[in-house]
């Protein structure tokens, strides 16, 4: 809701048509307006960084970008856009696929595209034969994928081509490139092979990981895989954390998971960063803060201030909805590898309710409103004061949290059935520890894998 600074009561103009934003608050002491801080910050640097460079020679660039057309609300200009048949799709990512391998110069040298397997707004991965493998070394990645050497020869010809769109800014392409070369040999993340730049695109090579759908899987693993998803995906946590990094966007789609092989690969670093990063921000926030402190003037309003002068919390809110730890919702600065841990959870969470996705909230007071639902009114308020922040709302939530048990219970009992009493226990307290409100004493991964959970 929006307010007027002078008035000392809360009138009331909803801010969006969402029910919680027009009643949910999260002020801060001092500072209350939400500030949009992108992750990406556009910088006319060039690129520089990316490794090995196989391919060179500067060609026609296709476009890289496909701007969607205005969306129209008018109800009479609406028309439904069919969607395109298998066959259609098959024929563009054909051409698509032709195109580039005919623009991108030196290209086929290297690599036959042979699929498009993923496409988001910052990229498009393709599945590729790597024609030069034999001539290279790949003792570096090669076992940490393959079981046996007979596999390491006849399985993994291919890779996965990632074409980083030049609207990526070139801070994030860098950033992404360096930190998978830093990463080149921990276990359950994906290796890096190469790296190359053509004028204004960027393609970052690794191995393909023959992976399984979670959304058509995840109901239907029992409680070893489980067991296995989550070992994978804490260990490649650890390694990650062990160098101060924050992967940032955990969620089940940037993990590769094989139900043959029960491991799985941590991809997309693309949002990664050093914790030392959040350090800065920290610091040049926390002295901008300090200059504004004489405009504390509606601590005890609700309500976000119109035309606020004060200024503006920046923090980190970079991730996937639904995935985002209670620290970013709430915009702190000091975004630690705790964030990544909160978003294991939430998966675990998924695997044990079975629902996926199982928070759904698209703004983010809702989704600190389903929150609150669980863990209760005194809960988020202690939460929120530990960051500074006030939280206050006049929508019904429970005082006290519902316990996970009562929600698994709730939404899956069929499962619990076939789970074993103790692991099913052991599951639920790691999820608590997992889904820890506060930051600091959530568990860490290399907690995690101690944990009993993974000892039977
Ligand atoms: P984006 O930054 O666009 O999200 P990702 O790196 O997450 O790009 O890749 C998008 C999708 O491409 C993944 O969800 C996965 O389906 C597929 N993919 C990416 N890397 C690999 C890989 N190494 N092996 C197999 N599939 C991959
Ligand atoms: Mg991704």
């Amino acid at each position: 809701m929006v307010i007027d600074p002078p008035e000392p009561v809360a009138p009331i103009t909803p801010l969006t048509t969402s029910t919680a934003t027009a009643t949910t608050v999260v002020a801060t002491t001092p500072v209350t307006t939400p500030a949009a801080t992108p992750v990406a910050t556009p910088a006319a640097t060039p690129v520089t960084t990316p490794a090995a460079t196989p391919v060179t020679t500067p060609a026609a660039t296709p476009a890289a970008t496909e701007t969607a057309p205005p969306h129209t609300t008018s109800a009479t200009t609406l028309t439904e856009t069919k969607k395109p048949s298998k066959e259609e799709e098959d024929a563009r990512v054909a051409e698509e696929i032709d195109h580039l391998m005919k623009t991108v110069k030196g290209l086929p040298d290297y690599y036959k595209l042979i699929d498009k397997i993923g496409e988001g707004t910052f990229s498009t991965v393709y599945k590729a034969l790597d024609i030069r493998r034999d001539l290279y070394h790949n003792g570096d990645w090669e076992p940490q994928l393959m079981e046996s050497e007979e596999e390491q020869k006849t399985m993994n010809q291919y890779v996965a081509l990632k074409r980083i769109y030049h609207t990526s800014s070139p801070r994030r392409i860098a950033n992404e490139v360096y930190i998978l070369r830093k990463l080149i040999g921990s276990p359950c993340i994906s290796p890096l092979i190469t790296a190359f730049r053509q004028q204004d695109q960027v393609f970052v090579v690794m191995p393909y990981i023959p992976h399984d759908d979670f959304k058509k899987t995840f109901h239907e693993m029992p409680m070893l895989e489980i067991k296995s998803y989550m070992k994978a995906l804490l260990t490649a946590l650890h390694y990650l954390h062990k160098q101060n990094i924050l992967h940032r966007d955990v969620k089940p789609n940037n993990f590769l998971y094989n139900r043959r092989k029960r491991t799985g690969y941590l991809i997309d670093f693309g949002l990664a960063e050093n914790e030392e990063e959040g350090r800065k921000l920290e610091e040049y926030t926390a002295k901008v803060d300090a200059k504004s402190q004489n405009n504390m003037f509606i601590q005890s309003i609700m309500g976000y201030v119109k035309n606020d002068a004060r200024h503006q919390v920046r923090a980190n809110r970079a991730g996937t909805r639904g995935f985002r730890a209670p620290e970013i919702l709430m915009k702190v600065t000091r975004q630690t590898c705790a964030i990544d841990i909160w978003a294991a959870g939430v998966i675990l969470s998924c695997f044990l309710t079975g629902r996926y996705p199982f928070f759904l909230a698209n703004e983010e007071s809702d989704a600190m409103m389903e929150l609150a639902q669980i863990y209760g009114y005194r809960e988020m308020k202690k939460c929120a004061s530990s960051h500074g922040r006030t939280f206050s709302t006049n929508i019904n939530i429970p005082l006290s949290r519902i316990p996970w048990f009562k929600l698994v219970e709730h939404l899956n009992k069929e499962a619990i059935q076939s789970w074993d009493t103790k692991d099913y226990k052991d599951a639920l307290d790691l999820l608590d520890k997992c889904m820890d409100l506060n930051p600091k004493t959530r568990i860490t991964a290399t907690d995690a894998l101690q944990h009993p959970f993974f000892s039977s």
